[in-house]
């Protein structure tokens, strides 16, 4: 089959490499009709995550059919449109129980991490892709669900949902600031009115995204390049700040800025992955009563968020910007990779 492997920073090829094989009984083999590709590897590609491997099949987001189904798996069937979600989950652990898939501690992998695909397993960016715990890594995929809206359910829906809204506690009538409008800091903005938002506030160096920013829910939106963007966030306030602020996008200026603009009492959600230690400054935070949470997605609303998209209450299709093949996966990450010119959110990449 075709894969995307990883050759080392700064280093891909679409190649053949041989068909994946059911190793566990708890395994699915699924071909994969639609990947896309995420943030986390282009950080793979810079080298960042070292925990990759040269020779990796990069990409933990996809939709596809199943082919093969390991002895176990009982929920799923040949032939079975699933998503696959960049969190695998055993089911049955102590982290799993408590519902904290992203540190299922099934064997896979080692290492108490749920993301594997694409990082510690080959992932999805290829014909076939081997998916462990199958009976709880995959989802049904529902008829009038496109491919892809679907693969935005594999990551950054839940991503942005979980780790921005939930971990910040959004409540009826909070006001809201998104720093970041790529893929995820919209993800969050399409689903921070599921707890009753009153004001979400975009706010992003680039004029264009704080434009799709409103297709996705932002109320207002605040350009962070102007000398007066804290001035203008706060004017969008009772002047206290925001109730939550929300980071998607993983620098330490973006995070200092989130808690520059949050009021006391406020949430802080980490939902950026940073390269860089981070400078946190607790002697004016302290005496805030500011909460700062962060994670990695545990994945396990997203059959919550399925029913959603599939009754069109989350604009998940206008997420997919540019449309791509499989034998055109390096021109896939060349426009992703030059989002800013290109415009692209996510591309959507399909068997063909
Ligand atoms: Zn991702
Ligand atoms: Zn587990």
């Amino acid at each position: 089959m075709k894969a995307l492997v990883y050759g080392g920073p700064g280093v891909k090829s679409w190649t053949d490499v041989p068909d994946p094989v059911i190793v566990n009984p708890t395994d699915a083999i699924v071909q994969v009709d639609t990947t896309t590709i995420c943030g986390t590897d282009l950080h793979i590609l810079g080298g960042d995550v070292p925990a990759v491997q040269v020779g990796r099949i990069l990409g933990h987001e996809g939709v596809g059919t199943i082919t093969e189904v390991g002895a176990s798996v009982t929920n799923f069937t040949v032939g079975d449109r699933v998503i696959i979600s960049c969190i695998k989950s055993c089911g049955h652990c102590t982290n799993c129980t408590a519902g904290l898939f992203s540190h299922c501690l099934g064997d896979e992998g080692q290492s108490g991490i749920g993301w594997i695909f694409g990082h510690l397993i080959d992932g999805t960016q290829a014909d076939y892709v081997r998916v462990p715990y199958a009976d709880n890594s995959l989802h049904k995929l529902p008829d009038g669900v496109s491919d892809a809206e679907a693969v935005m359910l594999s990551d950054i829906l839940p991503t942005g949902f979980e780790i921005g809204v939930q971990y910040g506690q959004v409540k009826p009538g909070d006001v809201v600031a998104v720093i970041g409008a790529g893929p995820v800091g919209l993800a969050a903005m399409a689903t921070v009115g599921l707890y009753g938002a009153a004001t979400v506030i975009a706010i992003d160096l680039d004029q264009n995204r704080l434009e799709q920013a409103r297709e996705f829910g932002a109320t207002d939106t605040v350009l962070s390049g102007a000398a007066d963007w804290k001035e203008r966030v706060l004017a969008l306030t009772d002047g206290s700040g925001v109730d939550v602020a929300i980071e998607a996008v993983g620098i330490p200026q973006t995070f200092t800025m989130a808690t520059e603009i949050v009021r006391p009492g406020g949430h802080v959600a980490n939902v950026g992955v940073h390269g860089k230690p981070v400078e946190l400054h607790l002697e004016t935070l302290w005496i805030q009563n500011i909460n700062i949470s962060m994670g990695l997605v545990n994945a396990n609303t997203t059959p919550m968020l399925l029913k959603l998209v599939a009754q069109k209450k989350i604009p998940a299709d206008k997420l997919a910007t540019h449309h791509f093949t499989f034998d055109q996966m390096l021109d896939a990450y060349d426009t992703f990779g030059r989002a800013a010119e290109t415009k692209a959110l996510k591309v959507v990449i399909t068997r063909s």
